[in-house]
């Protein structure tokens, strides 16, 4: 695409990202879907892993599962067609061979493979049918062998999407550095807080010099990622103060009438609403007629119910006349809670709005419409609302389930779509932590406990099985959906990719397809599109499809309650809490039900540890106690963090210890040292001038 010549400025921290060298259009939008639209922000997307490239590897010591840099000669090229069309790639050094292979490439890049050229190519090595392999290694061509011996460095692999690769990543974060040692504010000195100048942090996290040892790379106590932790957790306390204070001068909207709603509610229910559910209501409701914005956090295990005590609350908005809106992480989800809340809610004539990005323009018009004119009351939505200029005739209520998802910047963006004043917010977290923590992590926040599971719920039974003992849970899948159960297959794939989780569910999914030919197997991966998303969930909702192969998208709160078996591949990647979630999607409806911890050998100790945890409790606060304590202060950075609070270095649970410290810090800078607080709270948390006056 032809790019328009642009003016030259003289870039900053706060300048678009799209003004980077590298960055059009196409690479803006990727961007964008990381959450990053300025430079400053693409300095804060930190490497979840390094690779070690600094030394090759001789094709005699290459081992199969490993990742390595390679120099050796091509002595062939040709195209292969199985199973599907690929370049294949001959090198040779020393008498030893090794394939390269393609399955996406462009004729330019077949023809640079000329024989007698060599190559350094980095990659992970397989063992394919024709010996060692790599698939779709990073590589590069030279006349000379001489030419590609220089060592590199630690390569930094960051998270990503789809379109955007590691190599454009690197690209753009190098000019951001580089940009980022001309701006002054970058290395401003912040006062109490030790470490490394933030500049150098930054530099020796994405740049590590090659003498960096690997275990100090990840480590949370090497002083870089430790002074930025800091920074990130100071931050948050100093927005969360100035968010608390300012909104407790507020008035919002009185809102009587919850417990009355609930009553309502419960008379169409074909269950009894539990004590804990009662008394979170009665809560909510203290706070709805208290005359100031309502910032509460409702905690509980998968499963308590979260869902009917937010409904309770929406009811009695749209009894007043007055609106209200739950929104939700994902798509997926959000078309779930609209299912349910018009299950419950439509029987009251009370009609259900859902605005999901995914609308197609007249649709998306209409609800745009009847939010704005106050006809809908109630309304569902993802995320993609806070790029929306949606706006609401009297938004009163906003509710955010599943609140790890979010930050408290985007909380706060939310309060932007209220008319005059704030609305209340009703957080709904899944994650459970101890109580005293939440009100550390949220200090902005009112924290409910429902710490009471319905009853009749029978624990599911879970077990942990190495996967040379896949084909006996195969027969048993295969039984027991002859009987007419549902299960659910999870694939876990650790990798910074989602196209390759998705292809992983992919071959799974066939795989499954032969082994269980008699079942209707279904599909379900991050990358399908919603539609398609939309046709899998309802399939597997309304039991047209009896095994469902998904990818841990359906770790948050999806709820059929038919569904009663989930086996867990490769469950020794996951960590306890996204165990917990991925096992809360069953076990929901009146039979027994069973989880199996597939796991591949050999197993490391801590892994074994949290198999053993899964076994023997389902008591979500006791797996997060443990799940702490197998973690330790030391542990290394998962590869895949779960920010409980959109988080970007800082692990709350991991870090915990460090708050108290950054509490008094953050008071002290509030009185003495405002402006550097503006300044780190617009670094790691976005434009401070919204957040209150500092
Ligand atoms: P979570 O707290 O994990 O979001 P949900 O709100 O999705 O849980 O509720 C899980 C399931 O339990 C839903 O199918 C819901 O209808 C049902 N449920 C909620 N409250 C009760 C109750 N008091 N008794 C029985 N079932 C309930
Ligand atoms: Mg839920």
């Amino acid at each position: 695409m032809a790019r328009s010549p642009r003016p030259a400025p003289a870039l900053t921290l706060d300048s678009a990202a799209t003004y980077l060298k590298g960055a059009g259009p196409f690479v803006a939008q990727r961007l964008r879907q990381l959450g990053i639209e300025r430079v400053g922000e693409l300095l804060l997307h930190l490497p979840t892993r390094y690779q070690d490239r600094r030394r090759t590897t001789p094709l005699s010591a290459l081992n199969p599962g490993g990742e390595a840099l390679i120099v050796a000669q091509v002595t062939g090229c040709e195209l292969g067609y199985s199973p599907r069309r690929n370049l294949r790639v001959l090198v040779e050094a020393d008498n030893r061979a090794l394939l390269l292979r393609f399955f996406h490439f462009s004729e330019w890049q077949q023809r640079g493979f000329v024989a007698g050229l060599w190559v350094r190519a980095w990659g992970t090595v397989r063992h394919g049918a024709y010996g060692a392999e790599m698939i779709h290694p990073e590589y590069r061509l030279s006349e000379s062998p001489d030419q590609l011996a220089d060592g590199e460095s630690w390569q930094p692999v960051y998270p990503t999407v789809a379109g955007l690769t590691q190599v454009r990543l690197r690209l753009l974060i190098g000019h951001a550095l580089a940009v980022a040692a001309d701006d002054p504010r970058l290395s401003e000195v912040l006062p109490g807080l030790g470490g490394p100048p933030t500049p150098a942090a930054l530099r020796a996290l994405h740049q590590p010099a090659a003498e960096t040892e690997a275990a100090e790379l990840l480590h949370p106590a090497n002083p870089a990622r430790l002074r930025l932790i800091r920074e990130e957790l100071l931050a948050h306390q100093l927005c969360m103060r100035l968010v608390r204070s300012r909104t407790r001068l507020q008035h919002a909207a009185h809102l009587p009438g919850v417990e009355q709603a609930a009553a309502v509610l419960q008379e169409h229910l074909p269950f009894v609403l539990t004590g804990a559910q009662r008394r979170v209501i009665g809560e909510i409701a203290g706070d709805l007629t208290s005359g100031r914005p309502m910032l509460r956090l409702v905690q509980g295990d998968v499963g308590c119910g979260k869902t009917l005590v937010a409904a309770s609350a929406m009811l009695a908005a749209a009894r007043a006349g007055r609106q209200a809106l739950m929104m939700a992480p994902t798509e997926l989800l959000a078309e779930q809670h609209a299912r349910n809340l018009s299950r419950w809610l439509e029987p009251l004539n009370v009609t259900v709005g859902l605005l999901s990005g995914r609308l197609k323009a007249a649709a998306r018009n209409a609800a745009l419409a009847a939010a704005a004119s106050g006809r809908i009351k109630i309304w569902v939505g993802t995320h993609a609302l806070f790029q929306q200029q949606v706006a609401f005739q009297d938004l009163t209520l906003m509710v955010i389930d599943e609140q790890h998802r979010f930050g408290v910047a985007q909380r706060l963006a939310l309060h932007e779509k209220a008319r005059d004043g704030l609305a209340h917010q009703l957080i709904m977290s899944a994650t459970p932590i101890p109580r005293t923590l939440a009100q550390t992590l949220y200090a902005d926040l009112d924290v409910s406990v429902i710490d009471e599971l319905p009853p009749g719920r029978r624990p599911v039974v879970t077990v942990a099985l190495s996967n040379q003992r896949r084909s006996e849970v195969l027969e048993r899948i295969g039984a027991a959906c002859r009987t007419g159960r549902q299960a659910y297959w999870v694939c876990t794939l650790i990798e910074e990719s989602e196209q390759l989780q998705a292809q992983a569910a992919e071959a799974a999914f066939r795989q499954l397809r032969e082994e269980l030919p008699e079942l209707r197997v279904g599909l379900l991966h991050g990358r399908m599109k919603p539609a398609g998303k939309d046709v899998q969930m309802s399939a597997f909702a309304a039991g047209t499809t009896q095994l469902l192969v998904a990818t841990t998208v359906i770790e948050v709160g999806v709820d059929v309650p038919n569904a009663s078996i989930m086996v867990i591949e490769n469950a020794e990647r996951l960590g306890l809490a996204q165990l917990h979630q991925l096992r809360g999607r069953v076990g929901r409806g009146d039979r027994d039900s069973q989880c199996v911890l597939l796991y591949q050998l050999p197993l490391s100790a801590v892994a074994r540890a949290r198999l053993e945890v899964m076994r023997q409790t389902h008591d979500g606060f006791a797996i997060a106690r443990r799940d702490l304590e197998l973690r330790g202060p030391g542990e290394l950075l998962g590869r895949r963090q779960t920010g409980l609070i959109g988080l970007k270095v800082a692990d709350p649970l991991r870090d915990s210890p460090l708050i108290p410290s950054l509490q008094r810090l953050a008071d002290d800078w509030l009185t003495h040292h405002p402006a550097t607080a503006r300044t780190l709270i617009r670094r790691w948390i976005g434009d401070a001038a919204r957040y209150g006056q500092v």
